[in-house]
């Protein structure tokens, strides 16, 4: 039967495309050893004689896809929630596409089942590849790998996202080619994860977004937000060399209840002066904590507004919270060295990578052979 034959091969055909085009892309590479910050000087985010915040959130669902994915607002609702609440900076993250109406131009880059996604900031093109599971280590590096090429700054999406790690602290470790992290995000907040990347001496600017789907949700809106130490009215090119030099701080809300601008404490001054971390906080704080090495605790005051803490030689980076009933905020990190130096993707290992695609190739003729033959 001739028609048989015509299906078969149809068949045999596109399942070898598909599975081509998901397992094509991944590479294998040589990963360098964490390398923890080091050097005498310390690189300071903050170091300005007065910090000027203003209010960020970068990842918000539009209604999109014909409803596909979740989202349930146009551009012109979330602009007004967002404005009314005092935000100077949104974005738009739908998934896979920059939307137009969105002031500052970024997509949301996944549709794996693992939820391994990236916040992709002024793309030149979208991505399509992603992987659906399970993934390895190369498969994580093969997708920053890629996203690298397209974008100036690629942020790695909540790598806690309850109830699992979408990216695990112990791969984070490894992985280059990122310039940030989403560390607070409504589905989870990823505060060790990040700590393994900044252990490992990859410096990851903060991000801290709702990731609202519904404006009008007083559970979504304002969970989590980003205060960015920049004046309004700045260039996009001056937001994003901000994200870059890690001029952040995240808050996260304790209540389900919208805050507005102004409603919570901000630092006032972050400083390293005579070897020692300053910090002055706009007003009195149940408690002030500065984070080290390896995620540990490196000093903590209670019930005020200021903390000096004398840095030692361990000190690779340092990074600040602080608590009240209200909110909890995190400082991006200040660390060793000249800058907020990134690593750039590794060198590919390019025996293995073919020594892989060989295989591939291999088992997707045995495998049309099969479908064809029977
Ligand atoms: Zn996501």
């Amino acid at each position: 039967m001739p028609w048989l034959k015509t299906l078969r091969w149809s068949l045999g055909i596109t399942t070898s495309l598909l599975l081509l085009g998901v397992l094509w892309p991944i590479r294998c590479y040589h990963y360098e050893a964490p390398r923890p910050f080091s050097g005498k000087r310390w690189y300071n985010p903050f170091d300005q004689d007065s910090l000027t915040w203003s209010r960020a959130n970068f990842h918000i669902h539009s209604r999109t896809w014909g409803g596909l994915t979740e989202g349930e607002n146009p551009p012109s609702v979330i602009d007004s929630a967002y404005r009314s609440l005092g935000f100077t900076y949104y974005g738009i993250t739908d998934y896979h596409r920059v939307n137009p109406a969105s002031p500052i131009p970024l997509y949301e880059h996944g549709w794996g089942l693992r939820k391994f996604h990236q916040l992709v900031f002024a793309p030149k093109t979208i991505l399509w590849w992603d992987f659906p599971w399970p993934f390895t280590q190369d498969i994580y590096q093969s997708i920053l790998a890629h996203l690298y090429e397209t974008a100036p700054l690629i942020a790695i999406a909540h790598p806690f996202f309850n109830p699992y790690q979408t990216c695990p602290g112990d791969v984070l470790r490894h992985l280059s080619g990122y310039h940030a992290i989403e560390v607070l995000n409504r589905y989870g907040d990823s505060i060790s994860e990040w700590d393994s990347a900044l252990s490992a001496g990859h410096y990851a600017t903060l991000l801290a977004n709702d990731n609202v789907h519904d404006v009008h949700n007083p559970h979504q809106i304002t969970t989590r937000w980003t205060e960015i130490l920049l004046p309004p009215q700045a260039s996009q090119d001056q937001l994003l060399q901000a994200l870059l030099q890690g001029k952040t701080v995240g808050y996260k809300n304790i209540y389900a209840v919208p805050i507005e601008e102004g409603d919570y404490p901000v630092f006032r001054h972050i400083r390293v002066v005579d070897d020692s971390l300053s910090v002055l906080i706009s007003e009195k704080v149940d408690s002030i904590r500065v984070i080290g090495q390896g995620g540990q605790v490196r000093a903590i005051a209670t019930g005020t507004d200021h903390l000096r803490y004398p840095i030692r030689e361990e000190d690779r980076y340092l990074r600040v919270e602080f608590y009240t009933p209200r909110v909890v905020a995190y400082s991006s990190a200040l660390c060793r060295g000249e800058g907020p130096v990134r690593r750039l993707p590794p060198p590919e290992n390019s025996a293995l990578t073919w020594l892989w695609r060989l295989a591939l190739l291999s088992g997707i003729a045995l495998l049309l052979r099969f479908i064809v033959r029977r």
